[in-house]
């Protein structure tokens, strides 16, 4: 939590300590960003550290108490660093949506097509699942922006709503076999969250608070997996992924690629889910022993099923 009476004692800011503005668990001051009558019309939230203006709306935090303390956002968002307690709560350097909703009407989606259906099937899933759990479509040919054109649709659902999407190119090079595959995600001004700040597959996985859940990497490493498995796109670990991590799943269980980037970020988003719940995630590199024909390590994406099964029966998660 950030504690914002702290700050504002500190700099002779009044709050509001009685009235419609005096509410627990917010410190309300007179808006400095915008213009009109005073009164105490923003609040900054002790928990999430973030700040609404009752007249001109919610504001990045740091960029709302350096217009309260006429101190620049850099001092502003250092003060809120000094007074934050805990790590998680504090969602001040989050993410603040700039739309209500977000617009796929001009990526022309359609069902998937034969191409995107093939290269699917090609690494051993079965598209009917995929379209069932996680409603995959393809991308049209008159798309806006252009390099949207002809992918595969990856949407992420947060109780139904759609907060943003990936879409996942198919190239094809001389050798029939031989798939290249390149993500892009969503802008960050026209999605509800970055992708990383979800988890992929969440509506499919959200009722198993008190059952062990696997985490991977990417989306298309726990489609084998739609009934246990979210996708964390990477493993950077912003702050909102951990919190919803930890506020959903009591049982994560990790499974990193072998080779991964970040593996630092990684152990210290694992110790703070330790220090949150009280126990340590469970946490696996995958260690080769599932191999590709070449000896390579196998993708958990192009795992077979009965690859899958054996695995979840190792980790004891049940279906
Ligand atoms: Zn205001």
């Amino acid at each position: 939590m950030v504690d914002y009476e702290a700050i504002f004692q500190k700099y002779n800011i009044p709050t509001a300590q009685s009235g419609r503005h005096k509410r627990p668990g917010y410190s309300n001051v007179v808006c400095h960003a915008c213009t009109g009558n005073e009164g105490f019309h923003r609040g900054f939230c002790h928990e999430t550290g973030s700040s609404v203006c009752f007249r001109c709306g919610s504001m990045h935090a740091p960029k709302a108490l350096a217009a309260v303390l006429r101190v620049d956002i850099k001092q502003a968002d250092r003060i809120i660093k000094e007074h934050t307690v805990g790590f998680i709560k504090s969602s001040f350097s989050g993410f603040e949506p700039s739309v209500e909703s977000v617009d796929i009407s001009k990526l022309n989606l359609r069902p998937l097509v034969k191409f995107h259906k093939m290269y699917l099937e090609q690494r051993g899933y079965n598209v009917e699942r995929l379209v069932h759990f996680f409603g995959l479509k393809s991308t049209g040919i008159n798309t806006d922006p252009f390099y949207y054109q002809n992918k595969i649709f990856i949407p992420y659902y947060l109780n139904n709503q759609l907060m943003t999407y990936s879409t996942r190119d198919i190239s094809v090079s001389t050798k029939q076999e031989d798939f290249k595959s390149k993500y892009i995600t969503c802008k960050k001004d026209v999605g509800l969250l970055p992708p990383n700040f979800m988890i992929f597959n969440f509506d499919n996985i959200k009722h198993r608070k008190n059952k062990k859940t696997l985490f991977l990497e990417g989306p298309f490493d726990c489609a084998k997996f739609p009934e246990v498995a979210g996708g964390l796109s990477g493993i950077k670990f912003p702050p909102a992924q951990v919190k919803m991590i930890v506020e959903n799943f009591n049982y994560p269980v990790f499974l990193l690629d072998p080779d991964s980037a970040g593996q630092e970020a990684a152990q210290k988003a694992f110790d703070q889910i330790e220090v949150l719940t009280g126990k340590a995630p469970e946490v696996y590199s995958m260690d080769g022993s599932i191999k590709n024909p070449d000896g390579s390590v196998k993708d958990p994406g192009d795992f077979t099923y009965e690859e899958v099964d054996n695995l979840l029966n190792e980790l004891e998660i049940e279906i």
